[in-house]
């Protein structure tokens, strides 16, 4: 049996949720047909909208679903293209990719989005409409990004913000209404959900602004066309709310002594983001001249399933722009692997891998050398 790190990846379904799920597929009507399995499907789309809206502190209404984040950000910038829009350096190439015009925000040492630079950036700019995307949370490093000061940067300068915060949903409290969020994203697979649905919630005012990606049937308030993915969305609904009692922030002790028992026995170790802000189930640890994937792939003949934090989607590992934009010394961009706990370790299994990953990490280096 393998030891499940990759959370941030894709969170394990949880049990009630596929339970959930399977008993939904027997839900048979279309929820546009007014017949009553029309209805019922209606109300079971519905009912895992209030449950979603009701952890991201929105109105119900606001909630458009979509088939995951990356449309999510695609429909969210899709209202940018008009607007002079500024993106943090260390966004999710789901939202790298909208906007290539994009001013792009440069991140501190620490990986934390520098704040004087976009107020200063929003003051000087003469254009009147502006668009702002900053993730509440990095999926490669699990720092945290200060949005209260960003979002009242935001108001001051008149800006739209949008915030991916699909890292951030049952790791950290993220209230739209609080902190005056004008779009959010969040994604179903990264709280132990079914994967292939998302949604991104989109405030009143802003509405408006917003134009669809996919048009059909005026599904989703005209803002998503095609029939509901109705188990999909049942599952997500399921997820958000058993994901409240998965209690991720109680990973803090064990990331705390992995990563202390990782530094002890491999002292040339950096923990990226330590001093900063962080999720408590993420751990981004990076080896002087080692290859993260030959690491991954080791680790995983050990039973240990990780991830470098810059595997793209077909495998491959390139070096990580977010490293990158927090000018991480080269010879450590290439070796970061990322460690994202589902729940708390205990003692053997943090001292087995950490054993493992010394053996794998000198047998690389060992390699490297007589080669
Ligand atoms: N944004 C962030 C921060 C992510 O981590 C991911 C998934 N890696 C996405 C967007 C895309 O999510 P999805 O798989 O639902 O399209």
């Amino acid at each position: 049996m393998s030891l499940y790190l990759d959370y941030n990846a894709s969170a394990p379904i949880i049990s009630d949720v596929v339970e959930i799920m399977n008993n939904s597929l027997e839900i048979i009507g279309n929820p546009s047909s007014i017949h009553s399995s029309g209805r019922k499907a209606r109300k079971a789309i519905e009912d895992s909208r209030e449950i979603i809206a009701k952890t991201i502190d929105c109105n119900p209404k606001n909630i458009i679903f979509t088939s995951g984040a990356t449309e999510a950000n695609t429909l969210a910038l899709n209202c940018s293209k008009e607007m002079k829009t500024f993106i943090s350096s260390i966004e999710h190439d789901s939202v790298l990719k909208q906007n290539i015009n994009a001013n792009i925000i440069p991140v501190t040492l620490n990986g934390i989005v520098n704040l004087e630079v976009l107020e200063n950036d929003l003051k000087k700019t003469t254009a009147e409409k502006l668009f702002v995307s900053i993730m509440a949370v990095n999926n490669e490093t699990g720092i945290i990004q200060p949005l209260e000061d960003i979002s009242k940067i935001c108001k001051k300068y008149n800006a739209i913000l949008h915030v991916d915060a699909v890292q951030a949903i049952g790791r950290i409290t993220i209230s739209m209404n609080n902190l005056d969020i004008d779009l959010l994203t969040i994604s179903s697979h990264k709280i132990g959900g079914p994967k292939g649905v998302g949604c991104l919630a989109v405030s009143d005012q802003i509405y408006s602004l917003l134009s669809p990606i996919i048009m059909g049937g005026g599904q989703e308030r005209g803002f998503r066309g095609g029939t509901e993915a109705v188990n999909q969305i049942i599952g997500f609904g399921a997820a958000a709310e058993y994901s409240q009692k998965l209690k991720l922030v109680n990973t803090l002790n064990s990331r705390e002594a992995l990563e202390e028992k990782i530094f002890s026995m491999l002292p040339n170790a950096v923990i990226i983001g330590k001093n900063s802000p962080r999720v408590a189930n993420t751990s981004l640890i990076a080896f002087k001249n080692i290859s993260a994937e030959s690491l991954v792939i080791a680790l995983d003949i050990e039973g240990y399933e990780v991830s470098s934090g810059s595997a793209c989607s077909s495998g491959k590992i390139s070096d990580s722009h977010v490293l990158k934009a927090m000018h991480l010394d080269e010879s450590l961009v290439k070796g970061a692997i990322r460690i994202s706990l589902c729940r708390s370790l205990n003692k053997s299994e943090i001292l087995s891998f950490c054993a493992i990953l010394k053996r794998v990490i000198n047998k690389i280096s060992n390699k490297k050398k007589i080669i």
